[in-house]
């Protein structure tokens, strides 16, 4: 096994991986920035090291400090989490270069990923069906551009080749607007990502975000543990995800299952990863894939039982993958509320100390959260102070579950979006199940 984990990482998840090493006897160093000498993870874990101001790119963005951290303190491998570097194939790269385990996947795997036109290209090779679209880069070349507009047909959306977060697409829905939306997109990537390269898609107008999670080991061995659906966000974040999809058959879940599994074989996946569909009309079209943890994680391990942060370690330590296809059985339903220090209604985010702080409990609640009474809320970084996970039965047992769990939550001194995520689960659309990925943002508009 491992002996020593650097946690790359703050919050709620640096949480839940000092937690998974604890159960396998894992020693952790927490790294953390001036801003997190409070957070729960750095007060439990063995050791903890500072390693640089708030603002990010000086700590949880800062791979020098990282890699002598490691180096300083004996740590054999680094959890990068989700966010910050852990997408970054330079420092999974330098990570495994200096002799480190890098608990994810190979670094030119990332890489691959990374770029979202050959991953479309390895995913359409595996058999994974992928949305309409130009599947490389476009040219400058407004003739061609059109042309292959007009052959995907309108309305397109453009995007980053080197894309992440939801940033820098546009819809065109005529010809007139295309050149112009590409232009933008150009410029706007190559700020944001450093490469002005963008692509073309069919913009769908109606679709449900649905993905499938796959664990993978080093032998080239890969699983996958059924889907989620996470159709309910607000400027492309997620807020409120569940697993299973409603709607979606045994069968269906095979077949999608089946092909990513194919694809991680194909591109020598290494441990868990996600592939992010939009689902319209009965049919998968894959987006892109995820190389890394996912914060709606727990809905996963909640009805399959797999601890998916600890396979992530026991894979890096070289084990072999515990589960064959058959042996994942999916049982009950869960849904998760990210909850976050946020306004419900106006989204202002809501830094500052949590005065008073209670959790809910009973049969099927999980908590992951590193928030406590007297804890402040730092203003540099996301706003999720935890996330309310609740195991149910079935759905309707859940989403009642759920409620109930919300009407415990005590945060004092900040606000959150507790609220809305009640209102969300009052509503006749939500118990019928299935909604749309603009679902959300249209109820917030009628509801005012
Ligand atoms: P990013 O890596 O920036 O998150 P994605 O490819 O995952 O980019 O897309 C983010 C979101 O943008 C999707 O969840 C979806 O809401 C929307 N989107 C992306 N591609 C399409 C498409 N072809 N049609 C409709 N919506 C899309």
């Amino acid at each position: 096994m491992i002996e020593k984990v650097l946690i790359a990482n703050r919050g709620e998840i640096a949480l839940r991986i000092l937690r998974a090493c604890r159960e396998l006897k894992i020693d952790v160093v927490a790294a953390y920035s001036t801003a997190d000498r409070e957070q729960k993870h750095v007060l439990l874990a063995e050791e903890a090291v500072c390693i640089g101001p708030a603002p990010s790119p000086q700590s949880y963005l800062n791979m020098a400090a990282l890699m002598s951290t490691a180096e300083v303190t004996g740590a054999t491998a680094i959890h990068p989490g989700y966010g910050f570097l852990s997408e970054n194939a330079d420092f999974a790269e330098s990570v495994e270069k200096s002799g480190f385990i890098f608990i994810g996947p190979r670094p030119e795997t990332i890489r691959l990923m990374g770029d979202k036109t050959s991953a479309i290209q390895e995913m359409s090779a595996a058999g994974v069906p992928c949305v309409p679209g130009s599947g490389e880069a476009l040219k400058d070349d407004d003739a061609e551009n059109r042309a292959i507009a007009k052959d995907i047909g309108y309305p397109v959306i453009i995007k980053a080749v080197g894309g992440g977060g939801g940033r820098g697409m546009h819809v065109v829905y005529e010809p007139s607007n295309l050149a112009g939306a590409i232009d933008m997109a150009r410029r706007e990537a190559a700020s944001a990502f450093g490469n002005p390269e963008v692509y073309m898609e069919k913009y769908l107008e109606k679709p449900r975000h649905v993905e499938i999670q796959v664990l993978c080991d080093s032998y080239n061995n890969a699983i996958h543990l059924g889907e989620r659906d996470c159709s309910l966000q607000r400027r492309n974040q997620k807020v409120m995800e569940e697993a299973p999809a409603p709607g979606i058959t045994p069968e269906q879940r095979a077949e999608i299952g089946e092909l990513c599994v194919a694809a991680c074989k194909r591109i020598n996946y290494r441990g868990a990863g996600t592939f992010e569909f939009l689902y319209e009309d009965g049919e998968f079209h894959f987006i892109e894939m995820n190389t890394r943890i996912q914060v709606e994680h727990p809905v996963t391990e909640m009805i399959t039982g797999v601890d998916l942060v600890a396979e992530q370690l026991r894979i890096a330590a070289g084990e072999k993958l515990r589960w064959t296809q058959d042996e994942i059985e999916i049982t009950g339903h869960a849904i998760e509320c990210r909850i976050n220090a946020e306004h419900p209604r106006t989204f202002v985010p809501s830094p500052g100390k949590i005065e008073k702080y209670h959790a809910p409990g009973g049969p099927g609640i999980r908590i992951d959260s590193h928030a406590y009474g007297g804890y402040t809320v730092p203003p540099h970084y996301d706003s999720l102070i935890g996330k309310l996970i609740v195991y149910g039965e079935n759905r309707d047992s859940a989403r009642a579950r759920c409620r109930t769990a919300l009407s415990e939550v005590v945060v004092e001194g900040i606000h959150t979006n507790v609220e809305l995520h009640d209102y969300i689960l009052q509503q006749e659309a939500h118990a019928k199940g299935g909604v749309h990925i603009h679902y959300l943002e249209q109820l917030l508009a009628e509801s005012g």
